[in-house]
C-alpha cells in the first residue's frame, strides 16, 4: 500500500455513500454532491505509518496513527527524510520529564508537498518542504510578533511530544507524512541535498540563530568547543559567515574531519596547556557539549567583552565564578533554536554558501540501533532517516 492508499480507499467509501445518500450526482444534486464530496475529504482522518516509543525508554516500534484533514491553510508533506536529534532520544526516554506516550520523534522533516488547503500561498504540490522542531505558537505574543516563535510566551507547539490546539498529541517525522499550517513551514532551496538538509533545521537554526544574533563575522576568533551534531554545523557555519575557527575537542580524534570542515585550528581539551596557550585568544565561544564540564575555564579563553554562547544543555546546574566575568566583562548567553523567519534565512544562507548537514543515512528499521551508536558518540555527524526505503 502507499502512503496514501488508506486516503484513497476513504475517498472511494465517501463516493459510495455519497452516491447512496444522495441516489446518485444527478440533477440539482450535482452540486450539492460535488460540496458534500469535498467536505468530506476534508473531515477524513489521514491514516499514517511511523515509529513510537509506546512508553518511556521502550525501543520505538512500527505504529499507525491519524493525521487530522488537511485544513485550508495547511499542506500534507510526504516526509522523505528525518535526522535523528539527541533530543529525540532524550524526550523517548523521558529524560527531561513529562513526556506523553506513544511518542513518534523527529523535528529535522523534509519531504514534498503532496496536497494543499485552498488558502495556501506558501508552497505549492510537488515542491519540497520542510518542518522543524515546532508547528504552531500563539501568533499573537510580543515574541510571536516579531517572529521569534521559538520564545513564545504561551509555548511553542513543538512537532512532537507537544499537544496541538484542539489537544491532540502532535506527533513527529519518523513517519509517512505529516500535516502542517503553512506559516510554519519552510521553503527549502533546490539547490541543497535533500538527505543532508533535515538537520539544518534543528542542529543548523541552533548554531545559526546565535552566531548571526550577536553578529559573529569577519575578524572575529570563533572557537566551538565539541564536534558533534551542533558543533559541526557551527563549523561550517561560522566559517561562511567569515570567522577564523577553531574546534576544541576532548581529544585529538576528531582533528582531521574539523580541518575537513572548515576549522583553522584544533585544540585537545584534555590538555590541561590548551587553556593556557589559548587564554584570552577568542572573541566568541559556542559551547555544544551537553556533559558537565567547567564553565570558569572556557571563560577564560576570551578576550574583553568576549562571549560565551550556551547551545549545550548539561543535566545539573554549573557553578560560575563572578571573577570571570567581571574582570573582562565577559558574558555568558544562551540561545534556542530559532524562528520561522530566520530558520529560512539559514536555509537560504546555507544553499548560498553549500552547506548541509554531514550524515548517515539509515533505513527506519535502524532507528533503535542508531539511538545507542548517538549516546555513543559514534556518528559522523548525525543520523537521518530514509522514509522512501519504506517504514
Ligand atoms: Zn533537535
Ligand atoms: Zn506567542
Amino acid at each position: 500500500m502507499g502512503w496514501d492508499g488508506g486516503l484513497d480507499r476513504r475517498r472511494q467509501v465517501g463516493y459510495i455513500i455519497l452516491a447512496n445518500g444522495l441516489k446518485g450526482p444527478k440533477s440539482s444534486g450535482t452540486q450539492k454532491y460535488t460540496n458534500r464530496l469535498k467536505q468530506m475529504e476534508r473531515e477524513t482522518m489521514l491514516p499514517t505509518r511511523g515509529y513510537a516509543a509506546l512508553q518511556a525508554g521502550a525501543a520505538l516500534e512500527p505504529f499507525t496513527f491519524e493525521r487530522r484533514p488537511v485544513g485550508p491553510h495547511e499542506a500534507l508533506i510526504r516526509i522523505r527524510y528525518c535526522g535523528i536529534c539527541h533530543s529525540d532520544i532524550h524526550q523517548a526516554r523521558d529524560e527531561w520529564g513529562g513526556a506523553t506516550f506513544p511518542m513518534v520523534p523527529g523535528h529535522e522533516i523534509v519531504g514534498t508537498v503532496v496536497k494543499v488547503g485552498e488558502a495556501v500561498k506558501k508552497v505549492r504540490e510537488g515542491e519540497i518542504a520542510g518542518v522543524g522542531c515546532f508547528v504552531d505558537s500563539c501568533r499573537t505574543c510580543a515574541s510571536c510578533s516579531q517572529g521569534l516563535e521559538q520564545y513564545c510566551e504561551k509555548g511553542m507547539i513543538l512537532t512532537y511530544n507537544g499537544r496541538d490546539k484542539n489537544g491532540e498529541p502532535t506527533y513527529g517525522g519518523y513517519s509517512t507524512q505529516i500535516v502542517v499550517d503553512e506559516n510554519y513551514l519552510l521553503q527549502i532551496p533546490k539547490t541543497l541535498a535533500l538527505e543532508g538538509t533535515g538537520p539544518l533545521l534543528c542542529a543548523g537554526i541552533t548554531t545559526y540563530s546565535p552566531l548571526r544574533h550577536w553578529g559573529v563575522g569577519k575578524g572575529h576568533k570563533l572557537a566551538v568547543v565539541g564536534l558533534g551534531g551542533l558543533g559541526h554545523m557551527a563549523v561550517k557555519i561560522g566559517r561562511a559567515l567569515g570567522a577564523d575557527v577553531t574546534v576544541l575537542s576532548h581529544s585529538g580524534g576528531k582533528r582531521k574531519e574539523a580541518e575537513r570542515l572548515g576549522a583553522t585550528e584544533f585544540a585537545e581539551t584534555g590538555h590541561k596547556e590548551t587553556f593556557t596557550s589559548l587564554a584570552r585568544k577568542f572573541d566568541f565561544i559556542i559551547d555544544t557539549v551537553s556533559a558537565p564540564h567547567d564553565f570558569n575555564a572556557y571563560l577564560e579563553l576570551l578576550k574583553t567583552d568576549g562571549t560565551l554562547i550556551l547551545v549545550g544543555v548539561p543535566d545539573q546546574p554549573m557553578q560560575i565564578g563572578a571573577f570571570g566575568l567581571i574582570l573582562q566583562r565577559r558574558r555568558i548567553v544562551g540561545s534556542l533554536i530559532g524562528g520561522i523567519r530566520e530558520t529560512q534565512e539559514m536555509l537560504d544562507f546555507c544553499a548560498d554558501h553549500g552547506i548541509t548537514s554531514d550524515v548517515e543515512v539509515i533505513p527506519m528499521q535502524q532507528v533503535n540501533e542508531a539511538y545507542e551508536r548517538v549516546i555513543r558518540g559514534d556518528v559522523r555527524f548525525r543520523f537521518v532517516i530514509d522514509l522512501d526505503s519504506g517504514i
